[in-house]
């Protein structure tokens, strides 16, 4: 059964015709207002919605093209992976806090699974991107659309190694930055004000054609002043949200990260699930190679897929002459030993990259030395004899 609260609710939104973010706020707001909570096996108009709302976020996990205006089992586990996602009690039902957190703006890109062809992992295999503006909002001028993209850019500029530059539209480019209404050109049509605020792509392939760009609805009143009067959404904060989806970052559910799905005011800057998120993502990005005499590539150590503190063992023990970096990150801490147990009493070098590093050759291990690249230190016991057993990398 489904309880009426005390006062008169308004008529039920219509469901048919229900598509949009707007039928969806009238939703919730019916429920909000009116305290109806609706339990398993009650019928009711407005489970079409809830049905939409999660399936459109991932949380769906009935049939695809359910239609029935019954509250059965399979809304119900969906309803609870919402509510267990959103941390709050998973009930099952669909109650006040529930219907409270989906009245709240948010991004369009799904918590879990797909969107479009996207899926959260992928990762641009470059450093270097470049984007475009298509378009500027009915309330932001090109000028202030172009300052605050770029600044939300520089937020991830400082957790990765990527840089980003500006390009005109007629030029190649990564992203795109575009201001649209309604349906805009790639089947995820927006809705009114509320509701989805805006989306982003993935990096390729998991973004296909629209990899790595991003829209905004421009049905939303978007303003560049904080604090932000009533109504108004801070383009700087959710900008800088979604070009984290288009270097490849999923939804977090920490409330406090800037990665979290539901909007609620300006949050500038990035937490500390966000600067991780992003380092784990971007921060071990580099090679090693080990040059044997005048010979190439004896040795490859590749630490692209690997996480801080891990060890690698070259392939083969041979007199090392030099040694290259390959787009190793800032701050990376490159341990050699020629001890096979990497023992710190023996011969070691450590380098430490002061920048990120395209590509920076290593002489032989002799003399400790630091340049704007590196600082290189030789702890030589025995003398490094250039046989390398074992690379630590922090
Ligand atoms: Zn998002
Ligand atoms: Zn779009």
């Amino acid at each position: 059964m489904w309880e009426e609260g005390a006062r008169e609710g308004p008529p039920y939104p219509d469901s048919a015709s229900g598509q949009t973010g707007q039928a969806k706020e009238v939703l919730m707001k019916y429920q909000l207002e009116t305290g109806v909570v609706l339990y398993p096996g009650d019928k009711h108009p407005i489970v079409i919605s809830i049905r939409e709302y999660l399936a459109r976020f991932g949380y769906w996990v009935g049939a695809a093209k359910a239609t029935s205006d019954e509250f059965d089992s399979a809304l119900s586990t969906s309803l609870k992976r919402f509510q267990k996602k959103m941390g709050l009690e998973p009930t099952g039902y669909f109650d006040y806090a529930t219907a409270f957190i989906m009245s709240k703006p948010r991004c369009g890109v799904p918590d879990i699974g797909s969107f479009a062809e996207g899926t959260a992992g992928g990762r641009w295999n470059k450093r270097y991107l470049t984007y475009a503006i298509e378009n500027a909002s009915e309330e932001l001028s090109m000028t202030e659309v172009a300052d605050f993209v770029q600044q939300a850019f520089a937020l991830w500029e400082g957790a990765t190694p990527l840089r980003f530059e500006k390009v005109d539209l007629s030029k190649n480019h990564d992203i795109k930055i575009v201001f649209g209404r309604g349906e805009h050109g790639d089947d995820i049509p927006f809705d009114f004000q509320g509701g989805v605020l805006a989306h982003a792509f993935y990096p390729s392939p998991y973004g296909g054609p629209f990899a790595g760009d991003a829209h905004f609805d421009d049905a939303e009143i978007w303003t560049i002043q904080v604090p932000t009067d009533p109504g108004k959404i801070d383009f700087f904060t959710v900008a800088a949200h979604e070009f984290g989806h288009s270097i490849g970052l999923g939804h977090l559910d920490d409330p406090g990260s800037l990665m979290y799905p539901y909007y609620s005011g300006p949050h500038r800057y990035l937490a500390n699930a966000d600067a991780s998120a992003a380092r784990d993502m971007y921060a071990a990005f580099g090679q090693l190679q080990f040059y044997e005499g005048n010979n190439a590539t004896q040795n490859l150590v590749d630490f692209t897929d690997d996480r801080p503190g891990q060890n690698f063992r070259p392939k083969q023990n041979d007199e090392t002459r030099s040694m290259r970096l390959v787009n190793v990150r800032k701050g990376c801490v490159i341990s050699v030993f020629d001890h096979p147990k990497a023992k710190t009493s023996d011969d070691y070098t450590v380098i430490r990259t002061k920048q990120f590093i395209d590509m920076y050759v290593l002489g032989t291990y002799e003399q400790s030395y630091e340049d704007a690249f590196v600082a290189v230190s030789h702890k030589h016991k025995n003398g490094l004899d250039g046989k390398v057993s074992r690379i630590k990398v922090d």
